[in-house]
Order: structure tokens, then sequence, then C-alpha cells
């Protein structure tokens, strides 16, 4: 997901960077990325894309990379490099062209891109994981996936709990962009993927008071048919729900 304030003609802040990132060079204009990337964790599909975002990958760019600290004594670019150096690809993330820094987080408010973050940790599978609230001093945007909430039990619906983190992300959001890589009747036999059901992202929104919920990171297998039909599951969900396309346009 990429953010622009106002006005601004191009984005200074990219939420993860799997393969939809080389699509924000489209949006540059032919400018070099200047601002931040914040990674929710180091799955693959949140982080191939890093090494083809041409606009990120020139001497002119410069970028800042955040991601959750492992917290196992090694720095931003080493945990990163595990996944991308060789052999399993040509070079590692500090090869990067242009001005690089990365950085480890925790939990905690901070600066990125020209917006006001809030870090919160949330369930997931297999490494640490960030959820994301953004916000530029008039809209806020959550941003929430890799959410397994049944990590914390099954809850009110059966779906997850709602649990205070997740609570905190979404309160009075214009918008809560959330993981629904699972249907409600899903969750039995697929939770332990470590994701969240469609039913419970909208409950989430509906219970934070947030304006709008969007709801992506599909499972791998929908397809655009499944996709109407889960617009449609929804049509008169408490919340108004999008459910997210390949560069879609949010105004907030
Ligand atoms: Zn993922
Ligand atoms: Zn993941």
């Amino acid at each position: 997901m990429a953010v622009a304030r106002d006005g601004a003609a191009a984005p200074t802040l990219i939420l993860d960077a799997g393969t939809g990132v080389r699509r924000v060079t489209g949006l540059l204009a032919g400018q070099p990325f200047t601002g931040a990337i914040l990674l929710t964790h180091l799955h693959w599909d949140h982080v191939q894309g890093l090494p083809f975002f041409r606009a990120g990958d020139r001497e002119d760019a410069s970028v800042t990379l955040l991601l959750p600290d492992q917290r196992d004594g090694c720095d931003a670019e080493e945990v990163l490099a595990r996944g991308m150096s060789p052999p399993h690809f040509p070079i590692r993330p500090s090869q990067l062209r242009g001005r690089w820094t990365f950085g480890a987080i925790g939990p905690g408010s901070f600066q990125a891109g020209g917006f006001s973050v809030l870090a919160c940790e949330i369930p997931h599978k297999g490494g640490r994981t960030l959820g994301y609230r953004v916000s530029d001093g008039r809209s806020v945007a959550a941003y929430v996936t890799d959410h397994c909430p049944t990590a914390f039990g099954p809850g009110p619906d059966g779906w997850g709990e709602y649990h205070p983190a997740a609570l905190e992300l979404a309160a009075g959001a214009d918008v809560v962009v959330h993981d629904a890589q699972l249907l409600a009747e899903e969750v039995a036999a697929e939770a332990a993927f470590g994701h969240a059901a469609a039913d419970y992202a909208v409950a989430l929104a509906a219970q934070a008071g947030a304006r709008r919920v969007v709801l992506f990171h599909h499972r791998p297998d929908r397809t655009d048919d499944a996709l109407d039909e889960l617009a449609r599951r929804f049509a008169a969900a408490p919340v108004p729900v999008t459910v997210a396309a390949e560069e879609q346009i949010l105004d907030l």
C-alpha cells in the first residue's frame, strides 16, 4: 500500500513490499522514490518486490526501510539479507542503488515518510508482525495484515479475539485495510496458517468505529468471481466494505 499526502504528487510512505511495490514506480512519473517503507514482517509475499522497485533502486532514490526488530541481535539489513542475498538472490539489500537506510522497530509511535505512525504487535505465524496506524493529522488509515486473531482464542464469533492491539490500530480510522485471506467457514481448517477471516475484519472495523474496511490479502486461489461474491456477502454490513483490487485508489 502506498500513501500520499493531500495534494502531493507522489506517495512518500509504502507499507510492505511484495510484488505490487513495482507499481509504485508508475505513480512517481519518472521521479525517484523519497520516503519510507514499513514492513509488517519478513515473509516472502511482503518483501520480494523490493529489488524490482525501480523508483527506489536508482542513484537518486532516498529510502528509509523499517522492519520489526527480531530481538535476536541482528541488524535490520542483516535480517532482510537472509532472504535477499546469494545464493537466494544476486545482491543483498545494502547493494540497492541510491541512499538506503535500514532500521529495526518495535511497537510505539514514530514519524515515517512525513506521516505519524503507531505500530502495534499483532499475532501471526512465524516471525514478529506489526500492524500500522498512519495519520497525516487529519485522516487515519490502519493497515493490519497477516493477522491471526484466533491465536488469542476463538472470540465471541469464533473468528478470533477482538484484542486490544487490533482495536487500537483500527479505532475510529477512516479506513481499515485488513487481512481477508479466509472466510468465516474456512477458519477452523485454515487459521493455523496465520490469517484472518474477512468476516472478522468487517466486525473489527465495526467494533472499532472505523468508517470503511478494505479487504485484501485475498487467498491466492480466489477468482474474480469469488471476490465479487465476497463483496455481495458484505453488501449490508454495518461498515462499508471494499474488496481490494490491483491499483485501487482511495481518497480519504
Ligand atoms: Zn502475507
Ligand atoms: Zn505472513
